[in-house]
């Protein structure tokens, strides 16, 4: 099964390297939604979701679970 990942590199000005990985897209919104709230002190909200969403990638079918 493909992981959905996201990489907290990615994030613009951030010099975070967590990243979160979860089978569905609300699991892993709502983990990285509070990785940002908690560790970037974000206000959690539509536009922090739209920003996560963005920077959601599929993991490759190749990399093991
Ligand atoms: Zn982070």
């Amino acid at each position: 099964m493909r992981r959905k990942y996201l990489d907290c590199r990615e994030s613009p000005g951030s010099n975070c390297t967590v990243a979160i990985s979860a089978d569905t897209d609300e699991e892993l919104m709502e983990v990285a939604a509070q990785h940002a709230v908690s560790a970037h002190g974000y206000k959690d909200g539509p536009e922090l979701r739209e920003e996560l969403r963005k920077m959601l990638k599929k993991q490759e079918e190749s990399i093991p679970a």
